[in-house]
């Protein structure tokens, strides 16, 4: 049975981290029990099983794997597991982490866990934490850093491709200090697969136009980006980026940063607004359809156009902010959001009037007429929030990711961006004709099933006969 277990075991692992059971002599936190097996085994991205075999001169009664991932949380988190075992002198146990049950850890994740041990006699040893990395092995990772703060993870595309992105995130952590006084204060890990589909094989529950990520308490982004996709790629990097510092930055257990703000500086990072955009935001100011700033606090809409206003107007009022107030001002706004205030508290602490305030002081400034009582707000239905990266103009159609459920991955404060779009037929055509697509396959389907049925009938009636 054991052999059975092991050939599974085998049959299942993808990877196994070699450092994590590298030491030939045991290691011993106690005199009383002697550690001879203490490894993990990785079968990216479903599990990770974690095996152990200790033996004692007085037979070992309980043992308790103790386990997590490195990021930032409220107060300490430790996961317990009680793997079954056999008690005695000799013992061997084994727990298995399923990721589809406790939510999907991001690609380079630094996962650690240590053993505790007790004896009959009631001693306990608790071996050394040890940790490896959260990965696959089907790809050829290759990496380089960039400044201090940057580590590039890539494999495929030349060494061009790679520098070319590093660079992009290197001048967008740049712009970012500059601007908006967001600094990086512990490397950044960038994971670029090599299309949206090998993205898509690394995390569990994604959604089909899931093109990036970004996972600020692990300091982690993961984007999927071709050699052809180099342009929304650098600008995509950017923008994740800012999410993992504005996250960083703004770590609390207590508030939250609004949604506005958080898109607001991840598109001002970018740089500029692409002409769509731009041609957009200015046809709102004149038509008078500007959406409300506190309107964008908490999710934007699943209305496509609505949304496109929402990430352009959320990156206008953040530009009028930083621009007209300065960097320092945006920094200690974002301070005092870590500090567990409303942004209501936040605005007027920094900067002497509140949301509303904000609203008319930022209409003033684009040459809007003030905000009407019955001005437009961004939802009906606050929804979860993917990233939108403009792409040259070109937006992935927002309806399809609004529509879709939070993923489990969310919990780990990931900020989703759509694969980029390649082509751009107008989105309520290429909904329709997905629709009437769906409806001919459906009547196709039945059309097929009826003949099926009506088949066996005859064949089955036959055989009786
Ligand atoms: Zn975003």
């Amino acid at each position: 049975m054991r052999k059975s277990t092991l050939r599974l075991l085998l049959s299942l692992t993808l990877l196994t981290i070699t450092s994590a059971f590298a030491s030939p002599n045991p290691s011993v936190t106690s005199e009383a029990v002697l550690q001879t097996t203490n490894e993990i085994i990785l079968s990216f991205p479903e599990t990770a099983t974690f095996r152990a075999a200790f033996s004692s001169d007085v037979e070992i009664t309980s043992i308790v794997l103790e386990y997590g991932n490195e990021q930032q949380t409220c107060g300490e988190v430790i996961a317990k597991a009680f793997p079954q075992f056999t008690p005695g002198r000799t013992v061997e146990a084994q727990w298995t982490w399923e990721m589809r049950q406790s939510g999907s850890l991001p690609p380079g994740a630094q996962l650690w866990w240590r053993w505790r041990v007790t004896d009959a006699s009631g001693q306990q040893t608790v071996t050394e934490v040890k940790t490896a990395t959260w990965l696959d092995n089907t790809h050829n990772w290759k990496a380089m850093n960039n400044g201090e703060f940057l580590r590039l993870h890539w494999y495929q595309g030349d060494q061009t491709f790679a520098v070319d992105l590093a660079k992009a995130a290197y001048n967008g952590l740049r712009f970012n200090e500059t601007q908006s006084g967001l600094k990086a204060e512990a490397p950044i890990d960038i994971y670029i697969y090599a299309s949206t589909d090998d993205l898509k094989d690394a995390i569990l529950y994604e959604p089909s136009w899931t093109g990036g990520q970004a996972f600020p308490d692990q300091n982690i982004v993961i984007l999927g980006v071709s050699q052809s996709d180099l342009e929304w790629g650098r600008e995509a990097i950017v923008h994740e980026l800012t999410h993992v510092l504005v996250g960083h930055l703004t770590f609390s257990c207590l508030g939250d940063v609004p949604t506005w703000l958080n898109e607001g500086l991840a598109v001002y990072s970018e740089g500029e607004l692409d002409p769509a955009s731009e041609r957009q935001l200015e046809e709102a100011i004149r038509n008078d359809t500007l959406l409300t700033v506190r309107s964008l606090s908490s999710g934007f809409s699943e209305v496509a156009d609505k949304a496109y206003l929402s990430y352009s107007q959320s990156y206008s009022v953040t530009k009028f902010l930083v621009e007209t107030q300065g960097q320092e001002k945006m920094t200690s706004l974002l301070l005092s959001l870590q500090d567990g205030m409303t942004i209501d508290e936040a605005l007027r602490q920094t900067y002497g009037f509140n949301v509303d305030g904000l609203e008319t002081a930022w209409r003033t400034s684009i040459g809007a007429p003030p905000s009407s009582v019955s001005a437009p707000t961004a939802q009906p239905t606050p929804t979860f929030v993917p990233t939108l990266v403009p792409m040259g103009g070109v937006r992935v159609p927002s309806v399809l990711q609004a529509t879709l459920t939070p993923v489990p991955t969310s919990s780990f404060g990931g900020q989703p961006t759509p694969a980029p779009a390649r082509t751009g037929p107008p989105l309520a055509l290429t909904m329709i004709l997905l629709g009437l697509c769906c409806a001919f396959l459906v009547l196709l389907g039945v059309v097929v099933l009826g003949f099926v049925v009506r088949g066996q009938n005859r064949k089955r009636g036959d055989n009786v006969q």
